[in-house]
């Protein structure tokens, strides 16, 4: 079901009588996912109000490992800086039997940076900090969370939504998101099921654990202890000497968790030779169990579900929030070009058709990670969950144009890599809520184009780019790619919200 055009910002909206609207976006949820398109939105100028149910940010490291795309998306939102220093790399896993080592290997694929692909590896930093660091870039920019506040119930009709709060309001807005987790109240008011299946029945324990320095043998490596119940392991996390992240499985899929600091302690006692004494503080811990499941849809109406309420995961291979934060890259821009650019609401069908494949792809990947893991067959990662080759070329947004392209070249639909540009990189170029129009060769660019795109000539030909007109996607994807531009071009700008300058759209 397609929404209404909303160029008009001042309709009166859904279920609501005849009020205007009080925002533009609201977003249930300011966990990463959430986070990451109010961001993303405020830096566009759209009005949002980001609801969050706790009264703080969420203060776990559970999803620890930032994949080398979303490493690229941090980038442009100008969060990278922090994040790179709050955070370390993947350390090496080292197996114990007692207090005897039994071996050392690399878990995440280790690179090189290249010229394409300047962050290289996954980076180690844990989810809370991740949260503070977009908490502090969306409040730099003027936003904000409305903490302590739930969405509870929502209406929606063919102009906006009225979303109901915990504190008995309504707020009426053109579009609302759902990134409100894997229990997402958005998902269960508008019925969208969720098709899955439990990964593996074993209980899991994840907590964070301040130990006493020197009780693990060292702060470098991953410590890892396997024993008749259940497997324990130690990663030290960045930024605190003393911090590391306790995960366990219980062999038992009848165990009762025990998550208290009793509980934890006597765990680490029981399967380790260290003592369990020596955990000074539990700062949070959580049981689950591993499960992967896809929403049905990710849209309905004018609402929209984006991170776990669309997709959960096995936290094997470290996909969920780096998904999130790509559902929340994708729909950021597709919102904006339509509530403030006049883009047809149609350019928002686009979210569901290019997300859900994706999101069902890294889970189909989480899953056989998580057991093959479990199975003892991986101790290894891939590159694929770095999340650099997913791309769009089945999208009704990505049209090629050449005629003599070969599969392997870089082509509309795919992420638009990194290079040489002039004295600087492609990526500063890219940088910013703007599209960006290459040109190499003998091409020329549009007569006209709207501020909302820049353009340059490739400097340094005989990259990936080849020649012709490439348009590049505010999320960092190519669009349009032709020989020429042409009318075929013209009518994916008018499509995309930015009609040629002097012709409405
Ligand atoms: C042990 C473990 C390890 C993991 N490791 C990784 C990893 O290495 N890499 C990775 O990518 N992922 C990892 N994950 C997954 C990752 O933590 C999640 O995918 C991620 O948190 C999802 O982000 P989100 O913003 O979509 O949802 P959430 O983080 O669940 O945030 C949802 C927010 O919505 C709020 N909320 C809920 N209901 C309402 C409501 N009605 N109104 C308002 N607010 C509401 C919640 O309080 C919460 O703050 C791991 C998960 C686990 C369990």
């Amino acid at each position: 079901m397609s929404a209404d055009n909303d160029g008009d910002r001042d309709r009166d909206s859904a279920g609501s009588g005849t009020g205007r609207r009080d925002t533009d976006v609201v977003i249930s949820g300011a966990g990463p996912t959430g986070l990451v398109l109010a961001l993303d939105l405020a830096r566009r100028g759209v009005r949002t109000l980001l609801l969050e149910r706790a009264d703080g940010l969420f203060p776990g490291s559970r999803g620890k490992g930032l994949q080398p795309r979303s490493l690229e998306v941090l980038d442009d939102l100008g969060v990278l800086p922090g994040v790179l220093a709050a955070g370390g790399p993947y350390p090496r896993m080292l197996a114990w039997e007692g207090t005897e080592r039994r071996g050392e290997w690399d878990m995440v694929p280790r690179s090189e940076p290249t010229e394409q692909v300047p962050y290289a590896n996954t980076l180690l930093i844990p989810q809370s900090r991740t949260q503070e660091l977009l908490y502090e870039r969306l409040t730099a920019l003027g936003g904000g969370v409305r903490f302590g506040t739930a969405l509870t119930g929502l209406r929606q009709d063919h102009a906006g939504v009225a979303v109901e709060l915990s504190t008995g309001e309504t707020v009426r807005a053109a579009y609302l998101v759902g990134a409100d987790g894997g229990r997402s109240t958005v998902r269960r008011a508008l019925g969208v099921g969720m098709t899955g299946e439990t990964v593996d029945p074993r209980p899991m324990l994840v907590a964070d654990v301040r130990i006493v320095p020197g009780t693990v043998a060292d702060r470098d490596h991953w410590h890892v202890w396997r024993a008749p119940d259940g497997g324990v392991a130690l990663c030290p996390l960045p930024g605190d000497d003393t911090l590391f992240q306790l995960a366990a499985t219980f062999e038992d899929r009848t165990a009762e968790v025990d998550t208290t600091p009793a509980g934890v302690r006597a765990l680490l006692a029981a399967r380790t030779p260290l003592d369990g004494d020596r955990i000074t503080d539990v700062p949070w811990a959580s049981d689950y169990r591993a499960r992967a499941a896809l929403a049905d849809r990710f849209r309905e109406g004018r609402v929209f579900l984006a991170g776990d309420a669309a997709h959960v995961h096995s936290p094997a291979g470290g996909q969920g929030l780096n998904t999130g934060v790509q559902d929340a890259y994708n729909l950021g821009w597709k919102l904006a070009q339509v509530l403030l650019h006049g883009a047809p609401a149609a350019l928002l069908d686009s979210y569901e058709a290019e997300r859900r494949p994706v999101a069902a792809d890294v889970l189909g990947l989480s899953t056989r990670l998580h057991r093959a893991t479990a199975d003892g067959e991986a101790t290894q990662r891939g590159k694929d969950v770095q999340q650099l080759d997913l791309g769009y070329r089945d999208s009704a947004l990505a049209v090629d144009t050449r005629p003599e392209t070969s599969e392997d070249a870089l082509r509309a639909g795919d992420r638009a890599p990194d290079g040489r540009h002039g004295e600087g990189r492609l990526f500063d170029l890219f940088r910013g809520p703007h599209f960006t129009l290459l040109t190499a060769g003998d091409a020329e660019p549009p007569a006209a184009l709207p501020e909302q795109v820049r353009t340059a000539r490739l400097t340094a030909p005989g990259g990936p780019y080849g020649t012709g007109v490439l348009l590049i996607r505010p999320d960092g994807y190519v669009g349009w790619a032709g020989d020429r531009a042409d009318t075929s071009l013209d009518a994916y700008l008018t499509a995309v919200g930015l009609a040629p300058a002097g012709r409405p759209a």
